[in-house]
């Protein structure tokens, strides 16, 4: 453990802002915070390791200390969707590829409308974002065998593709957001308590007034604040708001990037750089549909395979000359989430419209397409039972319930605007509370079809701007 401080009794601790949760959005507000002189406390439910150690780390060591839940966690629903998190300093972020993107003009467009949010336009939130950038400075890593495949596809299809930028520098070492900003925080006075999770907010007449939270050591620790700032993720933070008896509109409106897989056999070696993505996409179809490819190590293969082991693992050997391939799509349905007595985290139930069932098996076409166009000799879909096939056809997804469906981007939980349905207004504050703000992806008005870190921080930011220029006039 890593931690700035630990917690060996019970403590009351005070201060002027509070920030639960301490991935993208909640170190972006911290920097914020603390930039303007305010006296700050972050807590994190995981550990604190910093970026430079945890790549070092083996991936069963990765997967326990960064990933929730040992890595993978299951909805519920007539598809159900498994989702992976990242829980510790630095949130997702920690174990993410780092894929920067923003949203497209009509998207924003679009929420601007169905959200009602007020003084948000390309041009502002195009500054955030180039802050973002600036500050991550994500670089496009070198073609490998693995970004040719799609590169390839997409020129034999005549499909759009574009080369991805990563948070990683030139020599393979990740930019994370904990690496770019933590010990510059700390040295400013940020108060960083890792291992500490937030239970419950108490508040009265629309005023939160003290977060009770509980120590890894399971010691009581009472934190009083001014302004609380909640960044605990899409799934977390409305679980808390739910925890504490704040419901309205709270949690009813979570969307996740579906994502199907093709684990694809190619008659050369393409795992010249399994434990980084393919730096290229093939984005002929967004924002409806993302082509793109995933990490493959030997780890990722098996978890691909053991889907239907005794069906796929002859290809196990094989694993130099396999690459996981996968489509996201952008959908309609919404999850719900709930907090069930005597469960200690949230339950989550989805469900997918009719457009994103088509979708799906859109997405699935295209995918196989894509990676027999590229020339792979052998290709499994993520479907339980299916036999695979050795030349392109079209695979008609009969029963949802076979489909293996994954997502890593989770979102729009307490959507910001001005509309009844969203709990948090325009400006990231929470409606019916005078001093909580929301700073995560659960503010992303909709799903974005492209990977959400760019945006989330990029809105946090404009939000928090809001609130220390309120702060001041
Ligand atoms: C494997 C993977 C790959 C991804 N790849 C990309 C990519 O390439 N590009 C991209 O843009 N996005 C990617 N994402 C998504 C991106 O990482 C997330 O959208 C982003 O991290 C969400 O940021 P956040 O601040 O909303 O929440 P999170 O990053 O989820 O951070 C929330 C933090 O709050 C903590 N927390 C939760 N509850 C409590 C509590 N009660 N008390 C204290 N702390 C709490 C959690 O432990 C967590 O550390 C990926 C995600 C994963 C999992």
């Amino acid at each position: 453990m890593n931690s700035q401080y630990q917690i060996t009794h019970e403590v009351f601790l005070n201060c002027a802002c509070l920030v639960i949760g301490s991935g993208p959005g909640g170190l972006t507000t911290a920097k914020k915070l603390v930039e303007a002189g305010k006296d700050v406390i972050l807590i994190e439910e995981g550990d604190f390791i910093k970026t430079q150690d945890s790549q070092k780390f083996k991936n069963y060591k990765k997967i326990n200390s960064l990933w929730r839940n040992g890595g993978i966690t299951t909805s519920f629903g007539k598809t159900s969707i498994l989702y992976a998190e990242g829980s510790s300093v630095g949130g997702g972020a920690e174990i993410n590829s780092g894929i920067m993107q923003k949203v497209s003009s009509q998207i924003l467009e679009n929420w601007v409308q169905n959200n009602d949010i007020k003084q948000l336009t390309k041009e502002e939130l195009d500054v955030y974002y180039d802050k973002i950038l600036n500050l991550i400075n994500p670089t496009e890593p070198k073609s490998h065998a693995s970004s040719e495949i799609l590169l390839n596809a997409a020129k034999k299809l005549g499909w759009k593709s574009e080369a991805l930028k990563i948070a990683y520098d030139q020599n393979g070492n990740k930019n994370s957001v904990s690496k770019i900003m933590v010990d510059d925080l700390l040295q400013k006075g940020l108060r960083l308590f890792s291992n500490i999770k937030a239970q419950k907010i108490k508040y009265e007449n629309g005023q939160a007034s003290e977060v009770e939270c509980l120590s890894l050591e399971k010691h009581r620790v009472t934190i009083k604040f001014e302004n609380l700032f909640l960044a605990a993720g899409a799934i977390y933070s409305p679980f808390l708001l739910l925890k504490s008896g704040i419901k309205k509109s709270v949690g009813k409106t979570l969307q996740f990037h579906p994502t199907l897989k093709v684990g694809a056999l190619f008659d050369h070696k393409i795992n010249d750089n399994p434990a980084t993505v393919p730096g290229a996409a093939i984005t002929e179809f967004m924002p409806d549909i993302r082509i793109g490819g995933s990490v493959f190590t030997k780890g990722f293969l098996g978890m691909f395979l053991s889907e239907d082991w005794k069906k796929r693992s002859w290809m196990f050997s094989l694993s130099d000359y396999c690459g996981i391939y996968y489509a996201m799509i952008k959908p309609e349905g919404k999850a719900r989430i709930f907090k069930l007595p005597f469960l200690p985290d949230p339950v989550v139930f989805v469900s997918l419209e009719k457009k994103d069932k088509e979708l799906l098996q859109k997405a699935l076409d295209e995918l196989t397409k894509a990676v027999f166009a590229a020339g792979a000799k052998f290709v499994y879909p993520s479907i339980f039972g299916h036999e695979g096939f050795a030349k392109y056809e079209n695979v008609s997804i009969s029963n949802f319930k076979n489909l293996n469906l994954m997502t890593i981007h989770a979102f729009s939980s307490l959507p910001m605007g001005e509309n009844d349905f969203c709990p948090v207004d325009s400006f990231g504050k929470l409606k019916g509370f005078k001093n909580v703000m929301v700073c995560d992806a659960s503010i992303i008005p909709s799903a974005p079809g492209t990977n959400p870190q760019a945006t989330i921080m990029a809105l946090v930011e404009r939000n928090m701007d809001f609130f220390l220029q309120r702060q001041t006039s």
